[in-house]
């Protein structure tokens, strides 16, 4: 085999869902919702069963998906999106990535990524034949040393990963960690590929800014997200590019190699979502909100530490007091005793961190107050 898979492991993420599976746990891991996408979804789905499309749509997404698209990401990111030059459609936002990779990064590459990061960067950095350079995102705040960051331009990255809303912390960048990332994207020439799954899943008082979205910026992002998160529909494998039309071109071509297209049937019942009022988002947002704070409730109860989520739906919760020898011993003990599944913390950090353990909450109300019913027999 291959000398690259020498430097990563597989998914620990989609592991625990696996041993969440053999336990009968609580899958409080790999996230995801157990509740419906949205009803209109579920009709349009349906409606294609019967309807079509079957066949393949056009590689870079089907026409109607990507107008529909552009309008709505146009108007979220406050910037003209072409649908005809600058958005790829692809299987979910990890095809997403991989692709921007490809095409930002030859051989020898290096590219930074904060640590902790969502195990796929540094898979898909390594697939890309490029290296990682670790930036340290300190607990609890989890903000990054300026100076530590500019080291690592330094050291000449063609790219930086961005998740904002970020997994696992739950971080949400201010205005000025974007702002100074920005300038030195400038001052080094670096493409920033972020990863914005969690766009619409955030905390107030905190805003997502997109990154794309500040002065200058459009030109040397790559911004990749997908409609798992927002829709409930992780499932459907639907994600995107968007990005200038000179570097969309050839994301286009990897992304033809890669998959050859995102599916038809799911494009087209999807459109449906891609067309639903502000109102939604504003649902959506309050929905995750009281998912976070009944957990985060439960949590203090029990007495256990965490660092507050800002966005997304994680929360890394610190297990030192429980004396376990490592985190993914804890986690696996925790699946089979307890019964309820959680992430290692270890799978995200570069540094040493074992002390930490992922939650994740998208899960329906009384499956929460189970898993922490279930987490009460800890104490
Ligand atoms: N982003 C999800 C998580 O961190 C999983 C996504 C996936 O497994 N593709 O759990």
């Amino acid at each position: 085999v291959s000398n690259r898979l020498d430097f990563f492991t597989e998914s620990i993420i989609r592991k625990m869902t696996r041993i969440a599976n053999r336990y009968g746990a609580i899958n409080l891991s790999q996230g995801f919702p157990d509740f419906d996408p949205p009803e209109e979804l579920l009709k349009a789905l349906k409606k294609v069963g019967d309807e079509g499309p079957h066949q393949y749509s056009i590689t870079w997404g089907a026409q109607n998906f990507r107008e529909a698209l552009a309008k709505k990401q146009s108007k979220y990111m406050d910037i003209p999106i072409d649908p005809d030059t600058q958005i790829v459609v692809t299987c979910g936002s990890t095809e997403a990535m991989m692709a921007a990779m490809m095409t930002a990064c030859k051989p020898g590459d290096k590219v930074i990524v904060f640590s902790p990061f969502y195990e796929n960067y540094v898979a898909d950095t390594i697939l890309a034949g490029a290296e990682p350079i670790y930036v340290p995102l300190h607990p609890p705040t989890f903000h990054f040393d300026k100076e530590e960051l500019k080291k690592a331009f330094e050291q000449n990255p063609k790219a930086l990963i961005l998740c904002n809303p970020s997994n696992p912390t739950g971080k949400v960048f201010t205005r000025e960690e974007l702002e100074f990332i920005a300038e030195l994207t400038v001052q080094y020439d670096v493409f920033v590929i972020t990863d914005e799954v969690y766009e619409h899943i955030v905390f107030e008082p905190h805003e997502h800014i997109y990154f794309a979205s500040l002065p200058g910026m459009f030109e040397r992002t790559i911004s990749c997200s997908s409609l798992s998160k927002t829709y409930s529909i992780t499932g459907w494998r639907l994600g995107y590019v968007i990005g200038p039309s000179e570097v969309i071109e050839n994301v286009r071509k990897v992304h033809d190699f890669l998959t050859v297209g995102a599916a038809a049937p799911l494009q087209e019942a999807a459109v449906t979502a891609l067309h639903f009022s502000d109102e939604y988002y504003k649902d959506l947002r309050k929905l995750y909100t009281e998912k976070k704070n009944l957990f985060l409730k439960g949590l203090d109860e029990l007495g256990l530490k965490y660092t507050e989520p800002q966005g997304a739906y994680y929360v890394l919760v610190d297990i030192s007091e429980f004396g376990a020898p490592d985190d993914t011993v804890f986690c696996e003990w925790m699946a089979k005793e307890v019964g309820v599944a959680a992430v290692p913390g270890s799978s995200f950090f570069k540094e040493d961190v074992n002390h930490l353990i992922r939650f994740h909450f998208a899960k329906k109300t009384d499956t929460l107050k189970e898993a922490l019913k279930r987490l009460s027999t800890l104490r």
